[in-house]
């Protein structure tokens, strides 16, 4: 028999939460881009003596390569294996259009990663059918829109259709019933839930624990004296299958802005429209690292008295290029009417914003600029040289503090001030509105 908990709505499904997650993710990409490599041992990662496997295919997997291998020792283990540089250009753009699947179905969607997420089912069920039958639309769909495979967990919370979802793979579909739930649960090892690492499996292993049944079987009061009574508390509910976070659905962003507040006024034109391409290619850079492009480009001016000025450019077609941006907000500021001016703070805003494509995107400045840029991200993401630029993504904002200086308008509001920044400025700020 089913019981509910009597907060739920009678309406609402017992099994509403779905984990989908794109099997393989970057291998079958690279598979999509080059057919030759289908059925073959596929690794990307990083090729320098350094790198590590970042995706590995199913025939790769079955010689032994794992994701976070070290591409040395994965090429020892499969020297036929096929090694790929990744491509994050292309796994944006395909991540992109596996939200819009997804999101075809319920405006619930938490992505979590580039090729996973959750939803939130339990208000399309009148709609689309039982979160199931939901489950195996979104395979379906995903298959014939990308060419990707992706497996589903449907459970009635988020920790279990994670775990369901990983026990499909690969292209597969588990559904845990709410009275089934111990019996997904039990057999597994220890190890499966969340937040027991291999230090807590060990310790756990030393208490004779290795099945989830095991330590179910456990008085909370005995784990705490070893884990301490937070992590014991928190096993125990995951072991009884207990999780009630809920699905936090993602909001696309409006506009991504830099902006910047003098010590001095600036009123040289030279300093101002090197400021301007400063604050554009940080702009570029974000809206690339986020895998959007934009087709507005606002300049905003604050003079020395405090009046505020702001001057916008509708482009015939979006961009994520740090040098259109610049072209368009240098243009704006030398469109300008009037002689010299002091200025207090400059600010570039990219608004109307949509998700980036496959295609390239470079508009006034050409395809070249784009590439260039790209692999300067490329660059930076491998040796984390410019420091400027947050390592916080989208989603990341709800869950933990982002570095100083990064403003995330109308989600948390932190300081706008970063002590590292050179000499003339004394406040800069970010917004992703
Ligand atoms: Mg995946």
């Amino acid at each position: 028999m089913r019981s509910r908990r009597p907060s739920e709505r009678p309406d609402r499904p017992a099994e509403p939460i779905l984990h989908v997650d794109l099997d393989a993710f970057y291998a079958s990409v690279e598979t999509l881009k080059d057919p030759s490599l289908a059925g073959k041992p596929v690794a990307v990662g990083g090729t320098g003596s350094r790198g590590v496997v970042m995706s590995a295919s199913y025939e790769a997997r079955a010689l032994g390569i794992t994701s976070a291998m070290p591409s040395v020792r994965a090429r020892r283990l499969a020297p036929h294996a096929v090694f790929v540089p990744p491509d994050f250009q292309s796994y944006q753009a395909y991540s992109n259009r596996f939200r819009e699947v997804l999101l075809s179905f319920t405006p619930l969607v938490e992505p979590i990663s580039l090729d996973e997420a959750f939803l939130d089912v339990g208000g399309a069920t009148t709609l689309f059918g039982e979160p199931e039958g939901i489950g195996h639309r979104i395979r379906e769909k995903v298959h014939r829109q990308l060419g990707l495979r992706c497996s589903v967990g449907v459970a009635p919370n988020k920790f279990l259709a994670k775990l369901a979802s990983a026990r499909a793979k690969p292209d597969g579909l588990i559904h845990v019933p709410r009275d089934g739930i111990l019996e997904f649960l039990h057999p597994l090892p220890v190890g499966a839930l969340w937040g027991a690492g291999e230090k807590t499996v060990e310790t756990l292993g030393r208490l004779g624990i290795r099945t989830v049944a095991e330590l179910a079987a456990v008085p909370t009061s005995v784990l705490a004296r070893t884990l301490g009574e937070a992590h014991a508390t928190m096993l125990a509910e995951l072991a009884g299958g207990g999780d009630d976070r809920t699905v936090v659905p993602y909001e696309a962003p409006k506009s991504v802005s830099h902006e910047e507040t003098f010590d001095r006024d600036l009123d040289d034109d030279e300093d101002i429209l090197r400021e301007i391409l400063a604050l554009s290619r940080r702009v570029g850079a974000r809206l690339r690292k986020e895998g959007y492009a934009a087709r507005t480009i606002v300049l905003k001016i604050r003079l020395a008295n405090f009046t505020t000025l702001t001057r916008s450019k509708t482009l015939p077609r979006p961009t994520d290029v740090a040098a259109d941006i610049n072209a368009v907000a240098a243009g704006l500021y030398r469109a300008l009417p009037g002689a010299r001016r002091r200025i207090r703070l400059l600010g570039v805003q990219a608004a109307g914003l949509a998700a980036a494509g496959a295609e390239q995107l470079g508009m006034i400045a050409g395809t070249r600029w784009g590439d260039l840029e790209r692999t300067v991200d490329r660059i930076e993401r491998r040796f984390g040289r410019d420091a400027t630029v947050p390592a916080a993504l989208l989603g990341r904002a709800r869950i933990g503090p982002a570095p100083a200086g990064e403003q995330f308008k109308g989600r948390e509001r932190l300081p706008g001030t970063d002590g590292s920044v050179k000499g003339s400025a004394h406040e800069r700020t970010e917004a992703l509105e």
